[in-house]
């Protein structure tokens, strides 16, 4: 069928008309298409009126720019508009009109004749081509296919559009109608408007379609995801809520909500201190926003529990009867007269100053097992107070006292705050014990946070990093031990009151176990009724062979262990033994184990009895000299450490400037070599203390006088030979005592020491104190045997060393 083709419209001809223009903002006006619109502005109303006057036709086109207020220029315009002619029109209050319009034809603006009052143009109407055919009609009909799928997606389309658009008779306005309806942007609209042939027109509005399906659908997919998620937890949310409201019409609730209003309950009847009630009540809002399996929920009720359960108020009340308190410590502790006198006028300041007073900060000194810890808890029973004990040993890290903040997995609060929930009062008796032990590193200085909790400035808000909120330290009574006081960072000792309490003597350590150690053991063994008894040689054999301490730690435990296996044998129905002899001893607790040093078997040259302190106590070491032909040399060994060398040293010095006086050939020293020995060679040794020790070994050598056995003493040697006083001196007493010592040679400026000295060691001793070498060495050595320059005046190699060994 042969096409009728019309050729374009041309401007030429008599149809080109003047007609009023009205510029539209917001949308496209096509043929045949009836809408309503609202005219504001002030020309197109004039416009209106003047269209009415006449035959109700005006030219509606679209503007470039919509925001645009007045249009000057046939540019500002689109160059395509719509003839259109209006319907009815409605004058509103605010002097806007609505009006509506129906559109007739395209129609191309050729020149605006006129811009004021309103704008007139001179316009020329635009045919579209007539197509028919198989293509168009399948062109038709991918648009409505296409046009179908897309209104399913569009919810505010008219509901009839698609009914409309199938009865569509003409391409050109299926693909209009199409273009109105989709809500596209109005360039895209104004672009179909422009193309007159309609095969053209419904290829571009199909690909457009096309896409916009494209995007349609994937909207759609993405929105159908998002709403099943939301569509499932609001599932969730209304069944949550459905099950609360039954289980609060049956009287019941769920475990979570139960457990905030628990929480809340007790958080209100804590009592807290206001900020720590805050802090509790925000966690618990948190803690309510959450669904009960968020890994958080744990990590709060851990943290409110601590809240709840640290003591925030409760205190005892001190009993501060000084009486009591004597008879306590009495009932408790054999002996230590000074240091339950020092304790006494400490409670005694207390009582009398009240809270005011900034206290020193108790400080036992002394070896394990002497009894500081027993003594702290004494205190406390005296006073009446709970007692609580934390061992700084080893902490090298701020946290363990500080703890870590709540960020850090399994986050706790530190030692300090952990032992005041043990407590359970706010004023325990709290003892730091070993706190010659903290370390520092990278992890910050514990020993800086340990001045915060006994700074009395400071410890009534102390910060611990888990808690978060201050804690009130200032009613605790501190005290602290150490073995050391040396260790003790100065600032940390500033605030110590420091309390020394050294070792005991063997009658104090039987006396202990008498009175104190083996009651107990009975007792816990069950033992009390069994008529038990440990003999003064058993006990004395204990102390000797199977302890090597300066306290009474491992006293009690062989006690406890004799006990064990008694009850044992009672256990088994076997006749259990009346007493511990001696004798019986190794059946219970094996062979001996340690052997305190002990005095010589006798008198030698060259070898001097030395007195030294050590963790254990006390204890005696020979200090041997021997000499040997050499180019003088002085050679140490014994592990010493560089205080004991240089004492050796000087030692020396001072002999040889007291060569003449002491008969030694001058610069003897130049012929031998002189080797000082400290057995025990496993153990470091160090101090000045040895120094006379030294000296007197190395003139007994010399001079070929021997030692006497039953003398040991203890001082430092100046270069002229003056003696200087040493520490330690009852640990070294005792220890002198003990190893079977007779005269004891010490410091005259060590005399005061003597009163600590129990009266038995007292008695059995004599003590020499002395200022000057030449007070030693009366005492210590006895007369020569042979001449002293003999063997010095080296003859041959092997004689020498002969002698020397014999001597040594
Ligand atoms: P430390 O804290 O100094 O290491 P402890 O206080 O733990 O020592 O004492 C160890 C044991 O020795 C405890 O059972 C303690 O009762 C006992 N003890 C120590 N000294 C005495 C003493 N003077 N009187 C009675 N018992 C004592």
């Amino acid at each position: 069928m042969p096409r009728r083709r019309t050729p374009p419209v041309e401007t030429a001809g008599l149809v080109v008309a003047e007609l009023p223009v009205m510029p539209i903002r917001d949308f496209v006006l096509f043929p045949r298409v009836v809408t309503g619109a609202s005219v504001g502005r002030e020309p197109s109303l004039q416009a209106l009126e003047a269209a009415l006057a006449r035959d109700r036709t005006v030219v509606a086109v679209a503007q470039r720019d919509p925001t645009q207020e007045t249009i000057t220029t046939a540019a500002d315009l689109y160059p395509v508009g719509t003839e259109a002619v209006i319907g009815q029109t409605v004058r509103l209050p605010d002097g806007s009109t609505n009006i509506v319009l129906q559109g007739l034809r395209r129609v191309r603006l050729l020149e605006l004749t006129q811009t004021t009052p309103y704008l007139v143009a001179r316009v020329a109407p635009l045919d579209e081509p007539v197509r028919q055919g198989l293509e168009i009609e399948a062109q038709m009909r991918t648009v409505l296919s296409l046009f179908e799928k897309c209104l399913k997606f569009l919810e505010n389309a008219p509901e009839d559009a698609y009914v409309t658009a199938l009865n569509a008779d003409d391409p050109g306005w299926l693909a209009d109608f199409v273009a109105w309806t989709m809500e596209w942007p109005l360039a895209r609209r104004q672009e179909i408007l422009e193309i007159l042939d309609p095969r053209a027109r419904l290829r571009q509005v199909s690909v457009y379609l096309a896409r916009e399906l494209d995007l349609l659908e994937l909207k759609h997919q993405i929105q159908t995801q998002v709403q099943q998620e939301v569509d499932r937890s609001q599932r969730e949310y209304f069944l949550r809520e459905q099950l609360k409201a039954i289980q609060r019409e049956l009287g019941e609730s769920d475990p979570f909500t139960r457990e905030i209003h628990d929480l809340r309950e007790q958080v209100a009847r804590a009592q807290l201190p206001e900020p720590v009630a805050r802090k509790a009540h925000e966690e618990i809002d948190r803690l309510s926003l959450m669904p009960p399996a968020a890994p958080d929920v744990a990590i709060i009720r851990t943290y409110l529990d601590w809240l709840l359960h640290l003591p925030w108020h409760t205190a005892t009340p001190d009993n501060l009867d000084i009486t009591q308190a004597a008879a306590i410590l009495d009932a408790n502790h054999y002996g230590l007269p000074k240091v339950k006198e020092r304790i006494l006028e400490y409670l005694a300041v207390r009582h009398l100053a009240g809270a005011r007073m900034r206290s020193p900060i108790l400080c036992f000194v002394g070896p394990p097992g002497v009894g500081k810890t027993s003594l702290g808890r004494s205190i406390a029973q005296a006073m009446g107070r709970r007692f609580v004990r934390v061992s700084l040993g080893g902490i090298r890290d701020e946290a363990e006292i500080r703890g870590h903040r709540r960020t850090y997995v399994g986050a706790l609060p530190g030692r300090i705050i952990q032992a005041m929930r043990t407590a359970q009062t706010i004023n325990p008796v709290f003892m730091l014990d070993e706190i010659d032990k903290i370390g520092m590193d990278f992890r910050g200085d514990p020993s800086a946070a340990l001045l915060e909790v006994l700074d009395p400035e400071q410890n009534h808000a102390f910060s611990d990093h888990y808690l978060d909120v201050p804690y009130d330290l200032s009613q605790v009574l501190f005290i602290t031990t150490a073995n050391m006081l040396d260790p003790v960072p100065p600032a940390l000792r500033d605030r110590l009151e420091v309390i020394v309490l050294s070792g005991y003597a063997e009658d104090e350590k039987l006396a202990i176990a008498r009175r104190f150690l083996i009651p107990r053991q009975l007792a816990e063994h069950g033992l009390e009724s069994s008529p038990l008894v440990f003999t003064t040689g058993a006990l004395r054999q204990i102390i000797r062979d199977y302890t090597y301490e300066a306290g009474v730690r491992n006293l009690e435990r062989e006690i406890a262990t004799i006990c064990r296996k008694v009850a044992r044998q009672v256990a088994a129905g076997q006749r259990p033994p009346r007493s511990i002899t001696a004798r019986s001893l190794a059946r219970y607790l094996g062979r001996p184990r340690h052997f305190w040093g002990r005095a010589e078997e006798e008198d030698a040259v060259g070898v001097a009895t030395a007195v030294y302190w050590n963790p254990a106590g006390g204890d005696v070491a020979p200090v041997e000299v021997t000499l040997m032909p050499g180019s003088g040399q002085l050679i140490l060994t014994g592990q010493l450490g560089e205080v004991m060398k240089e004492s050796a040293t000087a030692a020396l010095s001072y002999l040889r400037s007291r060569a003449q006086a002491l008969g030694l050939p001058e610069r003897f020293h130049e012929k031998i070599d002189i080797h000082i020995h400290v057995p025990a060679g496993g153990v470091p040794k160090d101090g000045p203390s040895a120094g006379i020790t030294m000296a007197t070994a190395l003139i007994s050598a010399l001079t070929r006088r021997p030692v006497r056995r039953d003398v040991a003493m203890t001082g430092e040697i100046t270069l002229r030979g003056r003696v200087l006083p040493v520490g330690g001196l009852k640990e070294k007493i005792l220890a002198a005592h003990r190893a079977g010592i007779t005269t004891f040679i010490m410091p005259r400026r060590n005399a005061a020491d003597l009163e600590d000295i129990p009266a038995t060691v007292r008695r059995a001793l004599r003590f020499v104190l002395v200022t000057s070498m030449d007070e030693v060495l009366p005492v210590a050595l006895r007369p020569a045997a042979e001449g002293p320059v003999a063997l010095l005046e080296v003859e041959s190699e092997a004689e020498c060393s002969a002698r020397t060994a014999g001597g040594g």
